[in-house]
């Protein structure tokens, strides 16, 4: 793989790099490398510094000492010009498409293939299908990007950075929201991408990927390398060992609850199957706990929440809601029976990004607000002001404030609002901090543990073991469509969940 040919393999040394921000030093000189053809996993818990150290290494933050070097030059800092010139290409973790454009725009975003000044649609259509063909995927040029799900919409962007013939590609979490089937569709694209030669950094904290598609492994922990070494030299207990290190403890557990626990499941699942996504599985949640079912991609964990909402039905076995065990056959049955549901996909999922802020907390509950089937602004204001300030959400005074313009965790209160609005017994979230920051997933758990405290059973569906272990009373660990380990009270640790959890 080294010096082999005539030209050199693309080479990046990124060293001692330093940053703070507000005075708060979060990169403590970090040294990392990477080579053409070859993968490097980047480790480590949230805030660990992964993003902040790739950001610098593509131009995008300037560190504050150190330098990067790439080929033979050394850089102090990079624009992200300067970065994108020599090859380096980074896919967030947020989306930055153009959601109103087509698949075949965005791809070429940024560089419009022009004839005598002209923009060339066939060129740009034709560079489109190109990409996408190479990656393996039938999605639409046509098509425009909002109309996407998730996972293709990641797919574009991956698109997007290739059609800039990327020798360095930086793909920061790229799988969570991906289904499994899109996951592998990547995997099998890195593998390619590696073997022409180009350079690879991939983030994650999914173990399993990372013996699955890396060379090397580089594990931070509170800004300093913790762990750097060879994949076929390490093993998954190291590696988490080096990721959460003594913080295990600091990953903070909720205090047991004071408040009653209900006798009567408010929801059960027993014996539940559906297709090939699960079987067999047995969970329940009583009124007055938060229960998390944790399973990483494709393990099965969101299909069963889905569910609850009549997203999807069962083949055999029981989902017994508020005492009734007939079937959900779809949402609106589901919010009658008293469910909520906060999807993983935000913005696809139930968010009206271009309508106020008080019209998404009042929408499911329009029949409890309407006088002779009207709905006033006024009584849509109240709805949002009863939640306003219980659940912190971040906004102007304001109940006309588009939705579009509250950050990600915010978003998500306004939709823990809705629910609440509309008196639901049960609450079920798909990944309810997904692209949430720190601060912001801190306020949801506290909302959570407090809805349960007022009697609502929640069940959170999570990929992120440390949510597990933050926000839950008790966690099913599900793997490969079953529940394998249910974990109460202190048995909830990082280490007990990624066992269970398995590779
Ligand atoms: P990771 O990607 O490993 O989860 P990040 O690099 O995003 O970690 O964050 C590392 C630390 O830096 C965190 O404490 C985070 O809050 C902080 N941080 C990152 N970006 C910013 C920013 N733009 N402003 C202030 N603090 C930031
Ligand atoms: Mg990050």
């Amino acid at each position: 793989m080294d010096g082999s040919g005539v030209s050199q393999p693309f080479r990046l040394e990124a060293r001692r790099i330093r940053k703070s921000f507000g005075g708060v030093e979060v990169l403590h000189g970090v040294d990392l490398h990477v080579t053409g053809g070859s993968v490097l996993a980047l480790l480590g818990e949230n805030g660990a510094g992964k993003s902040t150290m790739v950001k610098i290494i593509a131009g995008d933050y300037q560190a504050d000492a150190g330098e990067i070097a790439i080929d033979d030059a050394a850089y102090a800092a990079l624009t992200p010009r300067q970065a994108r010139d020599l090859g380096v290409a980074i896919i967030f973790q947020e989306f930055q498409d153009a959601s109103t454009l087509t698949v075949a725009e965005n791809i070429s975003l940024g560089r419009l293939p022009a004839r005598r000044g002209f923009v060339s649609w066939s060129e740009m259509r034709a560079r489109a299908r190109r990409v996408l063909d190479q990656l393996g995927v039938e999605i639409d040029p046509d098509a425009t990007v909002g109309s996407l799900r998730v996972g293709e919409r990641q797919i574009v962007e991956i698109a997007r950075s290739l059609s800039g013939s990327a020798r360095l590609l930086i793909l920061d979490e790229p799988t969570a929201a991906l289904s499994h089937h899109e996951a592998e569709v990547l995997f099998d694209f890195i593998r390619r991408l590696r073997s022409q030669g180009v350079a690879l950094i991939y983030i994650t904290h999914r173990l399993d990927e990372v013996t699955e598609i890396a060379d090397r492994v580089q594990v931070l922990r509170d800004g300093q390398t913790s762990l750097l070494t060879d994949v076929a030299q390490t093993n998954r207990r190291e590696m988490v060992e080096a990721m959460i290190g003594r913080r295990m403890d600091a990953v903070g557990r909720p205090a047991a609850p004071t408040h009653p626990i209900g006798e009567t499941p408010a929801i059960a699942w027993q014996g539940a199957s559906s297709g090939r996504a699960f079987h067999d599985v047995t969970i329940e949640a009583r009124p007055g706990e938060v229960v998390a079912i944790f399973g990483k991609l494709g393990s099965g964990a969101a299909e069963v929440g889905e569910t609850a909402f009549g997203i999807r039905t069962l083949d055999a076995g029981t989902l017994t809601v508020m005492g009734k065990d007939d079937a959900i056959s779809g949402p609106v049955a589901a919010i009658d029976r008293g469910v909520g549901f906060l999807p993983a996909d935000r913005k696809a999922g139930g968010a009206f990004l271009v309508r106020p802020i008080a019209e998404n907390v009042a929408i499911v509950s329009w029949p409890q607000l309407s006088r002779g089937g009207v709905i006033t602004d006024a009584a849509e204001a109240g709805a949002f002001s009863r939640w306003k300030e219980r659940l912190a959400i971040r906004s102007r005074n304001d109940p006309r404030q588009t939705m579009g313009t509250l950050s990600g965790g915010n978003q998500q209160k306004v939709l823990l609002a809705r629910w609440l609005e509309r008196d639901s017994r049960v609450l079920v979230l798909l990944e309810p901090t997904r692209g949430v920051d720190v601060g912001a997933r801190a306020d949801i758990y506290r909302s959570l543990r407090e809805l349960a405290a007022q009697g609502v059973a929640v069940v959170a569906v999570t990929s992120d073991y440390e949510e597990a272990v933050q926000v839950a009373d008790r966690v099913y660990v599900m793997s490969k469509g079953a529940v394998v380990a249910a974990l109460t009270g202190d048995g909830i640790e990082s280490g007990s969940l990624l066992a269970a959890a398995g590779g």
